[in-house]
């Protein structure tokens, strides 16, 4: 190394008590470090780069089985909410045209709205680039100042530095900046590229499942056959066997009646409120840690050092988030913060 590229001075100031010595040279700014022999992870007093030669090794060798694995389930997912829909405009659309032409048209508008929006959100949020981190240059002394890559480490499969919120993603093969976590059900990660759509996709996924779960209990409601009463003769025995036989068991005789619509429809109906539990429970998560500021990974992060801070709780950083910046949300905001600052 050129010795006027390494100000061994400077950098002696930066390194304190160490009794055997061994230089190294710091990836960030191609400085030589004058390190001890025991340390395995240091940090550079001038670009504050860490080096960490304990660094996990990726095995990249089953990346492209791991992408299809990925992708495949995007297919079988694309297809199932074709599914939903498609039966769900079978069973439920005859039933809602013949009560009045103007609701069919009405739920016809509504189902073509959450549909597209679902698919075309799910789509986005998929096949997206989750963000990889803008490019710096690195390794060059003059080039890096003080501080520029400050808790900055190396990933050794991108041969890139990374920020203390980019993290590598070994089922994508690629550093995603602000990654929030991988998610087998869009088979890509959820980052800085596409957390907006992964939202807004929760989002019209929660709306849509709520509305097939309200309609295809309705239309059961309006299509299952008249029970049939059975007359109570002589076993009368016990009062828990009358009630069964007078509510419940018609009931069950009647699903022998059943047209197989009122089966798609129960399906439908079952389907849709789990979906929905599983979906709005991940929904709410993701919305507190946007308005707490942070990832789900910073989350982990920062209770597995122990230090639960938070950045600043703010609906200011869902506004930030989702991008609007017209003067309504801000004059609605400005209304909250007063609010909040009168109650304190
Ligand atoms: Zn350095
Ligand atoms: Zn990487
Ligand atoms: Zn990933």
């Amino acid at each position: 190394m050129d010795d006027s590229l390494s100000p061994t001075k400077q950098e002696d100031d930066y390194v304190t008590s160490i009794t055997e010595e061994h230089d190294t040279i710091c990836w960030g700014c191609g400085l030589r470090l004058i390190i001890s022999p025991y340390a395995p992870i240091f940090k550079c007093g001038w670009c504050g780069a860490i080096t960490n030669h304990n660094a996990r090794q990726y095995d990249n060798k089953y990346f492209w089985l791991r992408r299809l694995r990925d992708r495949s389930f995007v297919i079988v997912l694309l297809l199932f909410m074709l599914f939903i829909i498609g039966s769900g405009v079978w069973g439920i659309y005859p039933v809602v045209f013949s009560i009045g032409y103007f609701w069919g048209v009405f739920h016809m508008t509504i189902t073509a709205i959450l549909s597209i929006a679902t698919l075309s959100t799910y789509v986005l949020a998929a096949f997206r680039s989750p963000g990889a981190p803008p490019r710096i240059p690195w390794g060059s002394y003059p080039t890096m100042g003080r501080g520029a890559l400050m808790d900055y480490t190396f990933c050794n499969v991108c041969s890139k530095p990374k920020s203390p919120n980019t993290h590598h993603c070994r089922s994508c093969g690629m550093c995603v900046l602000d990654m929030d976590h991988h998610c087998p059900f869009i088979g890509n990660c959820v980052g800085a590229g596409n957390h907006r759509s992964f939202i807004l996709f929760l989002m019209s996924a929660v709306t849509s499942t709520f509305y097939v779960s309200i309609m295809s209990s309705y239309i059961l409601y309006q299509i299952w056959p008249p029970l049939r009463h059975i007359p109570t003769v002589t076993l009368s025995w016990s009062t828990i066997v009358a009630v069964l036989k007078e509510s419940a068991l018609p009931f069950l005789i009647s699903v022998e009646s059943l047209p197989i619509r009122g089966f798609v429809l129960i399906y439908l109906f079952f389907a849709s409120v789990s979906i929905e539990i599983g979906l709005a429970v991940l929904l709410w998560q993701q919305l507190c840690f946007i308005y707490e500021g942070k990832t789900y990974l910073s989350h982990l992060n920062s209770t597995s050092n122990g230090n639960d801070e938070v950045d600043e709780k703010d609906c200011q950083n869902i506004v930030r988030f989702f991008g609007c910046s017209n003067t309504a949300t801000r004059y609605l905001l400005s209304f909250w913060n007063i609010k909040k600052i009168h109650k304190k």
